[in-house]
């Protein structure tokens, strides 16, 4: 069984910019009256505590959510030599970054930083009320507790957890009933398969709801198929004709390194991607102007930076 657990990684800097994405998406799509369904195929336990002992080991969040946070309590000055991402963020930070924050800060008491929540409650919390939530989790440990926070919402049938393979469990959804979806796949990728199972359930998906949004996260790692995700889902939203957007954030060098004992030291994650077939046509101006900021905010080395590339 998976060893995977999201509880280490909740609120590290793939969080940050996958959940910033998911929010301008949902934003955008809420904007219409029709029933939305929203599928999220690796859904996790939902809601995480930043104070708890797996948050506390990892320390990820330090380097992701709770980083911007402090970044951002003080006034950014940007002096004439600064940067066009400093000089930026003096003017003021980027409107999809507050978004994100201030979603955060809505399931914390005041000035606390406890909870931060998955992709789950994120969404649950930006649905219109005829707008239903599949969520697909496959961990028997984080799916009973992805159930039990769920139960929580009292949301009735508007919210579903499936414990099942979200890769395949998502066929039987599609087209839905409305013709309006977004699939968000954010899968752990501790199994080789995954990065192309994951090409093939969007193109599967495409094949069957050529008209939803599928919002797709990477790791960007030295592996060859971490690379070749975003550059398969390229060649499959070229093929169907559908827009595409792929944003990535790089946060350090991924570069091995050795401590005073000679030990090797590995960096963790350095950098990871999003790409969004069918995504808003006002993503990506809100993107032009987040992702240099979120480099220079969570970058923790020379080599932070952000790419956005687009096509149809
Ligand atoms: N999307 C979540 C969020 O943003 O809060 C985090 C998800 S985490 C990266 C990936 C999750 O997928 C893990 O909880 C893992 O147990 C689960 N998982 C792994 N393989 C799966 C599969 N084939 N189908 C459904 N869930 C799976």
């Amino acid at each position: 069984m998976f060893s995977y657990r999201h509880a280490f990684h909740a609120g590290n800097h793939a969080d940050v910019l996958k959940h910033m994405v998911l929010i301008a998406i949902l934003r955008y799509l809420r904007q219409k009256d029709t029933a939305l369904t929203v599928f999220d195929t690796h859904a996790g336990a939902g809601l995480y505590r930043l104070d708890g002992d797996y948050a506390q080991t990892s320390g990820e969040a330090t380097d992701g959510v709770l980083r911007l946070i402090a970044a951002l309590e003080k006034p950014v000055v940007a002096s004439a030599k600064a940067s066009a991402a400093a000089k930026s963020l003096a003017n003021g930070v980027a409107p999809m970054i507050q978004d994100y924050l201030d979603l955060v800060a809505g399931f914390n008491t005041a000035g606390s930083r406890k909870i931060y929540p998955g992709s789950p409650f994120i969404i649950q919390r930006l649905l219109g009320e005829r707008d239903k939530l599949k969520l697909f989790e496959l961990h028997p440990t984080d799916a009973k507790t992805l159930s039990s926070n769920i139960a929580q919402l009292e949301a009735g049938r508007q919210v579903a957890v499936l414990r099942e393979d979200g890769f395949e469990g998502l066929k039987k959804f599609l087209p839905p009933p409305a013709r309006r979806a977004l699939v968000l796949s954010d899968p752990s990728y501790e199994i080789k398969n995954d990065y192309a199972r994951v090409v093939a359930m969007v193109a599967d998906s495409l094949a069957r709801f050529a008209t939803g949004t599928y919002a797709v996260w990477y790791p960007i790692i030295p592996r060859p198929e971490a690379h070749d995700v975003p550059r398969k889902l390229k060649t499959l939203a070229t093929k169907a004709g559908k827009n595409w957007l792929h944003a990535s954030l790089t946060v350090k060098s991924s570069k091995l390194t050795s401590n005073e004992a000679g030990e090797v030291i590995r960096p963790g994650l350095p950098a990871s991607g999003m790409f969004i077939i069918n995504p808003p046509h006002t993503l990506k101006a809100g993107l032009q102007l987040a992702l240099p900021q979120l480099a220079a905010l969570l970058g923790q080395d020379q080599h932070a930076a952000s790419t956005l590339e687009s096509g149809t």
